[in-house]
């Protein structure tokens, strides 16, 4: 049985990235900017990465900066701003891109009923205001819900206007071939089975300006620091592994996904799930459960061996912080009964089953007064 069901926090390394993590470690180790043979064959492996991960996004290697994730690339994607520049985001983005952008001349875009970022709303804006910039996620970390990202693109580059995706939770989930027509896009490794601390930044093709992180010349002045050659390796495998069986995986895996929560609504009423009825992620449920706070759900299950989250991980140790719901409207006491579950390419019927099973056996426990039998 496989309990866990937090892929949207952290995803455990592919075996194919992993493998080629080991090798890239044992035979390219050198440092891609010296100068012997070496060197020049991991600065060709590292280049041959760019290469195929361009293919796989849609975007010439040359936009691609390797960075630590897609924090940083968010980081830096806004320090390269005027400091007066106006910029749009949603309401619903990461908090790597809201921290990002305190304190600027900010407009933020609402989300509908179904949590989906309003497109009408980016045309409004675009007519009263030259933003530098509308950063816009393509795939929402809490909810699942897919954003317009792409006639958002369409509609900011017939306006001369730059385009942001940070398209953490879309890449290794969903095909990837068309983010490229976006000027920026974020991506980070973890999120698809690579390690941590491994991401990239596009950016657009005349665009060669960052210095986010000055020090050496590395990725074409761009962004200094020694490349972490094995882990960029092992990022793009996970991703070349994953992209052939996304249909297929969105299949099955949203059938597993809607047969748990028919499952779990025969037993709680009413239960709110979060862009139900919207396009979402095949992997996600985020939900408001009828009763009994957040925790004592997630601490129990996590006794039982599941790991679910009460929003995203990067508002946790704030309770009830969904950043999504906040936006939808709900009461202070509705956040508190937030919880969310993102299931991994691998996981079964069966395992949907155990956690449905699990969800019933929590609220006859928490039912009786919290007592355990
Ligand atoms: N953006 C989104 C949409 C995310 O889901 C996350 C991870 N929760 C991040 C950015 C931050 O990613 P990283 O851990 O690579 O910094």
């Amino acid at each position: 049985m496989n309990g866990y069901f937090d892929h949207n926090a952290t995803t455990p390394l592919h075996t194919a990235a992993r493998e080629a993590w080991l090798r890239a470690s044992e035979k390219h180790w050198h440092n891609p900017s010296s100068l012997y043979r070496d060197a020049g064959l991991a600065s060709q492996q590292l280049e041959s990465a760019r290469e195929r991960l361009g293919t796989l996004i849609g975007a010439e290697a040359e936009r691609i900066v390797f960075t630590s994730g897609a924090t940083e690339s968010n980081n830096a994607l806004f320090a390269t701003l005027p400091a007066d520049a106006v910029v749009v985001i949603s309401a619903i983005e990461h908090p790597s891109v809201r921290e990002a952008t305190r304190g600027r001349n900010m407009v933020e875009l609402p989300v509908n009923a179904d949590g989906a970022v309003e497109f009408d709303a980016l045309k409004n804006v675009l007519t009263s205001k030259r933003p530098a910039l509308v950063s816009v996620m393509a795939a929402n970390n809490e909810s699942g819900a897919l954003q317009p990202w792409q006639e958002m693109a369409a509609l900011c580059r017939a306006q001369g206007v730059l385009f942001h995706t940070d398209a953490a939770q879309w890449l290794g989930k969903l095909d990837a071939t068309k983010l490229g027509d976006c000027d920026f896009i974020t991506g980070s490794a973890h999120k698809f089975g690579g390690s941590k601390g491994c991401g990239f930044l596009v950016l657009p093709q005349e665009d060669s300006h960052l210095g986010f992180i000055r020090g050496g010349p590395q990725e074409h002045g761009r962004r200094a620091g020694t490349e972490n050659y094995p882990a960029i390796e092992a990022m793009v495998t996970a991703l070349e592994t994953l992209t052939p069986r996304l249909t297929e995986i969105e299949q099955t895996q949203s059938e597993l996904r809607n047969a748990f929560i028919a499952a779990l609504r025969a037993r709680f009423d009413p239960l709110r799930v979060i862009s139900e009825s919207a396009p979402r992620l095949w992997n996600t449920v985020l939900m408001v459960m009828p009763e009994h706070d957040n925790l004592k759900w997630l601490t129990r299950l996590s006794r039982r061996g599941f790991s679910i989250s009460t929003g995203s991980a990067c508002s946790s140790g704030k309770e009830g912080s969904s950043v999504v719901v906040t936006a939808l409207g709900a009461s202070a006491e509705e956040l508190k009964r937030v919880v969310r579950i993102s299931s991994g390419w691998e996981t079964t019927a069966a395992d949907w089953q155990v956690l449905a099973a699990a969800f019933v056996e929590v609220f006859e426990e928490l039912n009786r007064g919290g007592r355990p039998q």
